[in-house]
């Protein structure tokens, strides 16, 4: 058998093992250090626009978080993208709250501007004005961030951004993580850059950062001894982790550019076949990292369609994945109210997610390519 291909694995740069050393030399096997704000200055810097971040333990904990910042509790609504992994949605639970599903657009196959503004409007006239907004960049890809933001603002509702996916992406030269009133990055080990496991939350507001890291490292007061005046979580980013993340940021750009020249090897075996798309950007203002690249089936049939491909992958150990099935569908929100027309239905049921790594071999993207073309030439 030949050795696994996977959707999306680790990728070192090389100075990782440098800062990770450091922690130990110096002692600082903690959560927090000199690794902790090096890595959080890396980001701002990173990203620009005056951004704060705070390194926590994982993305779910900044969306958490964040929603916490927005004054998120129990018995509000937050709109969430349908279209997206569960860690966008469980926070809102978490904090006895209602998420309100919305439906995508299929040019970024991100939430909808037309269904968003129709929750609000239905939600509103209910009595039940949305706290917040969790938008999200699926698989790197820019949301229409200029339609979302004036809709958010016409209602006075904060965004949550949801850049988990897209951290390097940008709309109109502008990096995500830096379109939400609260954005979030994580550095999961499958996610563009990773620390292991982690996460960040982004803001241009100074207080939301020194709040996020008071509300993660347990809520102390100000007092030489433990007091507590509100409900502390344990979400900081160890030193140690940190560390990793400082490497992988002399990488990124780099990481990047080998993710797209992934999506254009995949428009190379694609183009020439008919009835298949590769998810590319509506128009030049997008640039997506393309993190995972994925392709469309306009006319699956019980020959040719996303499941028949993804098992033909999988009997050359080659990995590929479904696209995320939208909330509203899962058994666990079958409760929830939610807005749109399928379209975040038929991605799922039309789409594939391919092996997108930046560290893959010209030997593994042969596999890949000669697996595709049996397939369809089968
Ligand atoms: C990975 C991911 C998250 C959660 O990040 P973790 O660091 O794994 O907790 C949230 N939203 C999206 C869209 C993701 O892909």
């Amino acid at each position: 058998m030949n050795e696994k291909i996977y959707l999306s694995s680790p990728h070192m740069g090389g100075s990782e093992q440098d800062y990770v050393q450091e922690a130990f030399a110096s002692n600082w096997i903690a959560p927090l250090g000199p690794n902790v704000s090096g890595f959080e200055l890396a980001i701002e810097s990173y990203l620009g626009e005056e951004s704060h971040v705070a390194a926590l333990s994982s993305g779910t904990a900044a969306i958490h978080l964040a929603l916490i910042l927005l004054g998120v509790g129990r018995g509000d609504e937050v709109i969430c993208q349908s279209l997206t992994f569960s860690a966008s949605a469980n926070p809102i639970v978490y904090l006895g709250a209602t998420p309100v599903f919305v439906d995508s657009e299929s040019e970024t196959w991100n939430i909808s501007p037309h269904y968003l503004e129709e929750a609000i409007k239905s939600r509103t006239a209910k009595g039940k004005k949305p706290k917040a907004i969790v938008a999200v960049h699926l698989y790197g890809m820019p949301y229409k961030a200029e339609e979302i933001r004036e809709i958010a603002d016409k209602y006075g509702i904060p965004i949550v951004e949801d850049s988990a996916e897209a951290l390097g992406s940008t709309y109109k030269e502008r990096k995500c993580g830096t379109f939400g009133d609260i954005s979030i990055l994580s550095f999961n080990g499958n996610k563009i850059i990773t620390t292991s496991g982690g996460g960040a939350l982004v803001s241009r507001n100074p207080q939301h950062k020194s709040k996020a890291v008071f509300l993660a490292t347990q809520a102390r007061d100000e007092a030489p001894h433990y007091q507590h005046s509100h409900i502390g979580y344990n979400y900081r980013l160890s030193n140690v982790c940190a560390g990793i993340g400082r490497g992988q940021m002399e990488i990124l750009d780099d990481h990047v550019a080998l993710r797209r020249k992934m999506n254009q090897f995949y428009k190379g075996i694609f183009n020439p076949i008919d009835g298949i798309d590769v998810f590319s950007e509506p128009n030049p203002e997008f640039f997506s990292n393309h993190w995972l690249s994925c392709i469309i089936f306009n006319n699956p049939d019980n020959n040719i369609n996303p499941d028949g491909l993804r098992e033909a992958l999988l009997s050359e150990n080659i990995e590929s994945r479904p696209i995320w099935k939208p909330m509203h569908l899962q058994p666990v929100f079958k409760d929830a109210p939610y807005y749109g027309d399928g379209t975040s239905e038929s991605i799922f049921k039309n789409g594939l997610c391919l092996p997108s790594g930046s560290n893959l071999t010209e030997i593994e993207r042969e596999r890949i390519e000669k697996s595709i073309l049996a397939y369809f030439n089968s």
